[in-house]
């Protein structure tokens, strides 16, 4: 199903290098509304400290973005030193070709990670990358999000619900 995420995460600081090891993971794409920044265009606490580990361990990033605003997304990467592509019209598969290009890995090895099902979600599946879907990290969503996440909502409870009835069953 295209919808569901291969992983979910608080925020992008639980996704760790063992973690990335372990799913032979090389490279992010990383969304950046309320993935990376808030609405206030904050920075979650801890990104750079994150970012530098990541990249002291060899992983590759790349922001891909469906902003429009160049000089927001260009503020971010360029903060944390990593190249980015604006405008991207997530879920197309355009801008996911665009980084893949740029990080010179293989799809599999790339893990598309963003707040978004319709977008970022989407769209990694569609790029046969791996998806992480993270909890965004502003509260004051754009109107247009917020017409789509209770969808989201009802999507992310029925993957925890699933995964308790696995455990459960399991555990018998
Ligand atoms: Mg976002």
């Amino acid at each position: 199903m295209k919808l569901y995420p291969n992983f979910y995460f608080n925020n992008i600081l639980e996704i760790t290098i063992p973690f990335l090891h372990e799913n032979a993971i090389q490279g992010l794409i990383l969304d950046m509304d309320n993935t990376l920044i808030d609405f206030d265009r904050k920075l979650l606490e801890g990104t750079e400290q994150w970012v530098a580990e990541l990249k002291e361990n060899g992983i590759q990033l790349c922001i891909v973005s469906n902003s429009n605003h160049k000089e927001k997304v260009k503020t971010v990467a360029k903060r944390l030193q990593i190249p980015y592509f604006y405008f991207a019209k997530k879920p197309l598969k355009s801008g996911f070709k665009k980084a893949k290009e740029k990080l010179g890995l293989e799809n599999k090895q790339i893990a598309a990670v963003g707040d978004q099902i319709f977008t970022d979600v989407l769209g990694a599946n569609r790029s046969h990358m791996i998806s992480i879907l993270v909890e965004p990290i502003g509260k004051k969503d754009i109107w247009i999000t917020r017409l789509k996440r209770p969808l989201e909502n009802a999507i992310i409870q029925r993957g925890k619900r699933k995964l308790q009835e696995i455990k459960k069953k399991t555990q018998k």
